[in-house]
């Protein structure tokens, strides 16, 4: 194969990896994790000495911006849409790293 057919290869690979980037929904970077909690009433189900039951689950957004570590809770309404997000972020790096891979 000569060169100038492999710079049009990585040409047309780096041309389908920008019409993928163009089609990127909404995205967020970070992960979920889930917690339980105990509450400050006392006499609460969650402070029950023989059967604890902690409140919850509460989802919890983890990401760095800036630098910094950050986190979020997110409401059980938004969840679905959050991990969407999550995954196109994903999604976004994988093709961005791609594409660096290929320069
Ligand atoms: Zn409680």
């Amino acid at each position: 194969m000569n060169t100038t057919q492999t710079i049009e290869k990585l040409e047309t690979k780096i041309d389908q990896i920008k019409a993928q980037l163009q089609n990127q929904g909404p995205m967020r970077p970070g992960s979920i994790s889930r917690q339980f909690n105990v509450c400050g009433k006392p006499g609460c189900r969650c402070k029950d000495p023989k059967h604890p039951r902690r409140h919850g689950p509460y989802y919890q957004l983890n990401y760095v911006y800036r630098g910094k570590k950050a986190s979020r809770f997110i409401r059980k309404e938004v969840l679905k849409q959050v991990r969407r997000e999550l995954a196109n972020y994903k999604g976004f790096r994988r093709l961005t790293e791609h594409w660096i891979g290929l320069v």
